[in-house]
């Protein structure tokens, strides 16, 4: 909240130079309108003389500039926010979707080139490349239409009393084998469990198994990510705590945004569009809960989300 009052770190945001920053513009239209109210005032008072007429004169050129300067600013920001998402999606376009394509592009011209020579193995090699590379392109795409679905408004849910527990059972299951093959130590502990909560079970699903998901592929080269559910001040919390990269300070306040991937992420060479905790964080909203995180860089990181308690 307070952030988004603070002109520089908005600008920095939309990645524009000052003078098309709508909160640098707004600041610098503020001042010229207390200079023409001043300028107005003075020249009134000389010319006019009346206060009832300066007063009105003031208080119209006031407002006047006022009007223009909410209208002014308001355009430049629809337009940097205009640009900031183009730039961002032809950005993930160009590169998520490019990387599985060549890997695509290329499995199949090696299975269409060596069809004579290959083992049956390298056949299975590629033919994996290629399943792992189009489901990443399908996901891809989900994700595009959920962010799409969520913006237009059109993001219906039906909640149901839902089991966080259960839920995190089956998910710590699931993800086993992949902790198991990065050298993750994966636990699980519930401290009470008749704890239910009123939500959309496949949304709330697909929140859990994201933040699942990252602590798993953001602790590579061994660690620990331990699922938690538990109840404070009549709210159910679902936590995953890893020991990973973690996300570095400066990049803390951007991480819930569209298309975010903190360097960290790159730097490890981990597939992913940035767009789940977007939809994490909408979702958990629209369902009356709260979701934040703390974390520290190359320490680990603590993701959680709540929701009230279902009273029976
Ligand atoms: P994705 O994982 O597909 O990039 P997310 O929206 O789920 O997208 O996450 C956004 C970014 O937040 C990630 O790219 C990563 O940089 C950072 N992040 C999320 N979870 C973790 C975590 N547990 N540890 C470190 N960084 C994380």
């Amino acid at each position: 909240m307070l952030d988004s009052l603070n002109p520089v770190s908005s600008c920095k945001k939309y990645g524009v130079s000052a003078w098309q920053c709508p909160q640098f513009l707004f600041v610098v239209m503020g001042i010229i309108i207390i200079c023409a109210i001043v300028i107005t005032y003075f020249l009134a008072i000389f010319r006019i003389g009346n206060p009832a007429v300066v007063s009105l004169l003031v208080l119209g050129v006031g407002a006047f500039l006022l009007i223009m300067n909410f209208v002014i600013t308001n355009s430049f920001e629809r337009m940097a926010e205009a640009s900031k998402l183009k730039s961002e999606f032809i950005h993930i376009v160009s590169h998520q979707l490019r990387a599985p394509l060549t890997n695509i592009k290329f499995s199949l011209d090696f299975l269409v080139s060596t069809k004579m020579t290959q083992t049956r193995e390298q056949q299975q090699e590629y033919y994996d490349i290629l399943r792992e590379n189009s489901a990443r392109m399908g996901e891809l795409i989900d994700n595009l239409l959920t962010v799409a679905k969520i913006e237009s408004g059109s993001f219906p849910l039906s909640k149901t009393e839902v089991s966080l527990e259960n839920i995190a059972q089956k998910l710590v299951q699931e993800f086993k084998p992949f902790a198991t093959a990065s050298n993750i130590k994966l636990m699980f502990f519930s401290a009470d469990h008749s704890l239910k909560v009123s939500a959309d079970f496949l949304w709330i699903e697909q929140v859990m198994e994201n933040l699942l998901d990252n602590a798993i592929k953001y602790t590579k080269g061994g660690g620990e990510v331990i699922v938690k559910i538990y109840q404070k001040k009549r709210r159910v919390f679902y936590e995953v705590q890893d020991s990973g990269v973690g996300i570095p300070k400066k990049e803390q306040t951007f991480i819930f945004e569209k298309f975010f991937r903190s360097d960290n992420s790159f730097k490890k060479q981990t597939g992913g569009t940035g767009l789940g905790l977007h939809i994490a964080k909408k979702v958990i909203e629209r369902m009356g809960g709260e979701i934040g995180f703390s974390s520290k860089e190359n320490k680990g990181s603590t993701f959680w989300f709540n929701l009230p308690v279902k009273k029976n």
